[in-house]
């Protein structure tokens, strides 16, 4: 800076002394203090990247794998291990995209990917079969910068129903597209398919054998399955991730294949902006997992952007009071992940547990499963 006080200085001192040498314009004080000023911010990187750093947010990335009867005494050692392994996955690779300086949205698709592609959650590869032993899956993502939203609801061919998502949102003029149509979107923008056996899952198949007979939907990480067969294996599901870039930016993105046994064509909280799916840079992003008849009708995610916009709660104050009480007066068993434009985090759920995790600028992945851990 002392630079442009000599410029300054030196504009002074010309502007009593016209110029020594009569050569030069008269406007050539004003050009080298301009030309001084813009060498501070060009050629001096050090100082570009100091005040660079102090204007930059510190980037967040939170994900969740499904709410539900999550018990460690039905859990095997093993299956733990597998489960935390992925989870881990998921955030080094979504908050790699957030430490390069990457988006928010580029992250929240890229950790849901990961999951999407591992049979042991509810979305993409491995999930819930319907009535008719189909897979219908439904994703959503929000840019919390521009509240721009994509979705899709009931589509079986896509590999990553999240990536489809995204390609509603940045390559239509449209927030949710269902079933063949999605599907023809996405081949016409070169999403990628596959096979039904490519999505087929043994222990998703006998979970819907288990329910068949009966006419209940169930929630993939739900014990009910088991008191009606007195099954002990449950798998769980659904998965979500929020974030925070460095430039301040929310995202928020969900994905699943919904509840076994649902029936005509039935849809979920997950696409529905505002129920499964919210972000807003000036309230929060939020990814539900549950009992999603329950989140529409409570209009979870919004609820919780709503509190903190019209009311002034804190994102954690916001969370709890839409999952633990809200959701629980109403009968909706499951739980949500909000992240706020500060970095905040909440992970509230009224059920057993919540595979979940998070991982913020010392670069370590939490992950958590029960109540306590
Ligand atoms: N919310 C999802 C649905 O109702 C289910 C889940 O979260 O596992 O489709």
């Amino acid at each position: 800076m002392h630079q442009s006080y000599i410029s300054v200085s030196y504009i002074l001192y010309q502007a009593k002394n016209p110029p020594f040498n009569s050569n030069l314009p008269s406007s050539a004080p004003v050009i080298l203090f301009f030309v001084n000023f813009r060498s501070e911010i060009y050629l001096n990187p050090f100082r570009k990247n100091l005040s660079m750093k102090k204007n930059e947010t510190k980037p967040v990335l939170v994900i969740h794998g499904g709410a539900g009867t999550i018990l460690k005494k039905s859990m095997t050692p093993e299956k733990e291990k597998a489960y935390r392994a992925v989870l881990n996955e998921s955030l080094k690779k979504g908050y790699s995209i957030l430490s390069k300086g990457g988006t928010a949205k580029d992250a929240v698709e890229a950790a849901i990917r990961v999951m999407e592609d591992s049979p042991l959650f509810n979305a993409g590869k491995g999930a819930v079969f319907t009535h008719d032993g189909k897979n219908e899956m439904d994703a959503a993502i929000m840019d919390g910068s521009n509240l721009m939203a994509g979705a899709v609801a009931g589509v079986s061919t896509i590999k990553n129903p999240v990536t489809a998502a995204r390609a509603v949102m940045e390559k239509s003029e449209h927030v949710l597209m269902v079933g063949k149509g999605a599907e023809q979107f996405c081949e016409k923008n070169k999403i990628k398919t596959e096979k039904a056996s490519y999505f087929f899952d043994q222990v998703r198949w006998d979970q819907l054998q288990s329910i068949k007979g009966t006419e209940k939907t169930q929630m993939d990480h739900s014990d009910k399955i088991e008191k009606i067969k007195k099954k002990t294996d449950s798998k769980f599901g659904t998965v979500g991730a929020v974030a925070l870039d460095k430039s301040g930016n929310l995202a928020a993105a969900t994905s699943t294949g919904g509840m076994t046994n649902k029936k005509f064509g039935r849809v979920g909280d997950c696409p529905i902006i505002g129920a499964g799916t919210y972000a807003n840079n000036k309230t929060c992003a939020v990814s539900a997992t549950g009992h999603g008849e329950f989140f529409i009708r409570a209009v979870v995610a919004y609820d919780v952007s709503s509190l903190m916009e019209y009311k002034g709660l804190k994102v954690k104050k916001a969370a709890e009071k839409v999952v633990m009480k809200k959701l629980v007066k109403l009968g909706g068993e499951g739980g949500l992940i909000a992240l706020d434009a500060k970095g905040n985090i909440a992970m509230p759920f009224n059920s057993e547990g919540m595979y979940r995790g998070y991982i913020k600028s010392d670069k370590i992945a939490h992950v958590m499963i029960y109540k306590e851990n």
